[in-house]
């Protein structure tokens, strides 16, 4: 058999090295979506509108009252690596904004039309200005505007034929967006929260910034689910153990739906633990009728130096201490929660 030649190792364009990460930030619509919300709230608002056509294919638009952005950071907005939130690698240890590495809004215009309309508080106009593969288009332009930011992205993925060949279904994408949407909305009560379809005047979420955590429940998942919680809470705070708090809200046994709704924030992020959401799951598995999935919300508080946040692209798993000890102590804060509830509906019932 013939023997390979030993290939030449070449330095790949900056072009096609940026479009490649891009790709791994921005995985789907959903994910730019994420992205943008996190901005949004890293911006300080307590208003955020969003209107998406075809799945996010075609067109995301978000819209916020937050601070908005300075005229002369404008120029680097989109560069790889440019960020207002993190200076040193040390700030990541103890880090308040979901956002720190600067790549969110660069990858978007690698793969993607960006156009951003902002105004600070300080001014009396707004300025709008589109970027391509992370350099502004032109320069910005003055315009009308609102204190906040409102930014669109257009035509995701128009130059990686195979990812956009991947989204078929818009319908679906849709609703990706609309989950994202909904568990940041009943996580961070004090901000309003609106997701609508270009051309729809109803909205498919929509909650108020004076409402309960309850009532953005029974706004965004509905009065079956806000009817039947029950509110738990767990923490240790034993330094050889694990430290945490951990509050939420969790379906009783009266309630079932086809599919777990796992909510979970640890220390304000939205992100995915499969060992918690499996052990919870064998509880209410003994509790529920066969194929009868619960609702839970859960939002826990780690030190933050027991946390690393910038194990995963898109920041949807983080890593932290004693993972075990957690879900065991929240895993049988459940079990008492659903055991002691459920006897007082038996007892209510009888009477
Ligand atoms: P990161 O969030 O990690 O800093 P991004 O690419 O998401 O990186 O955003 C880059 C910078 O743009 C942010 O640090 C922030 O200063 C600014 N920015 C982005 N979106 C907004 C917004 N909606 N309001 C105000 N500033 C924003
Ligand atoms: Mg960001």
């Amino acid at each position: 058999c013939e023997q390979a030649r030993t290939p030449h190792i070449r330095r790949l364009d900056e072009a096609v090295v940026n479009r490649i990460a891009a790709g791994e930030v921005i995985q789907r619509p959903a994910s730019a979506l994420k992205e943008l919300v996190e901005n949004s709230l890293d911006a300080g608002s307590s208003s955020i509108s969003i209107t998406v056509k075809d799945g996010g294919l075609k067109l995301i638009q978000i819209s916020d009252n937050g601070h908005g952005i300075r005229f002369e950071d404008l120029p680097i907005l989109c560069e790889r690596h440019t960020t207002s939130k993190l200076s040193a690698f040390e700030d990541l240890r103890n880090i308040n904004t979901l956002g720190f590495r600067g790549e969110a809004l660069a990858s978007m215009t690698f793969v993607a039309h960006l156009t951003v309309i902002t105004m600070t508080a300080d001014q009396s106009h707004g300025y709008r200005v589109s970027y391509k593969d992370g350099v502004m288009d032109g320069v910005p332009r003055p315009c009308a505007a609102v204190k906040g930011t409102q930014i669109m992205v257009e035509n995701l993925f128009y130059n990686v034929a195979a990812r956009r060949k991947a989204f078929k279904n818009p319908a679906e994408e849709y609703g990706r967006i609309l989950d994202v949407v909904s568990k940041f909305s009943i996580h961070k009560i004090g901000v309003s929260f609106l997701c609508k379809k270009h051309g729809d005047s109803r909205a498919d979420v929509h909650t108020l910034a004076s409402g309960t955590r309850i009532d953005a429940i029974r706004a965004v998942y509905g009065p079956g689910v806000a009817r039947e919680l029950i509110e738990v809470s767990a923490s240790c705070k034993d330094p050889s153990q694990a430290e945490f708090e951990m509050e939420g809200f969790i379906s009783s046994a009266n309630y079932s739906a086809k599919k777990t709704t796992f909510v979970l924030f640890i220390n304000d992020r939205l992100v995915e633990c499969s060992a918690l959401r499996k052990a919870i799951e064998v509880v209410y598995a003994a509790i529920l009728p066969k194929a009868s999935k619960p609702f839970l919300y859960m939002s826990i508080c780690l030190p933050s130096e027991h946390v690393d946040v910038n194990v995963h692209p898109t920041k949807k798993e983080v890593s932290f201490l004693n993972q075990e000890v957690l879900v065991e102590v929240i895993q049988k804060a459940v079990e008492t929660k659903l055991m002691t509830s459920n006897t007082s509906r038996t007892f209510y019932t009888q009477t």
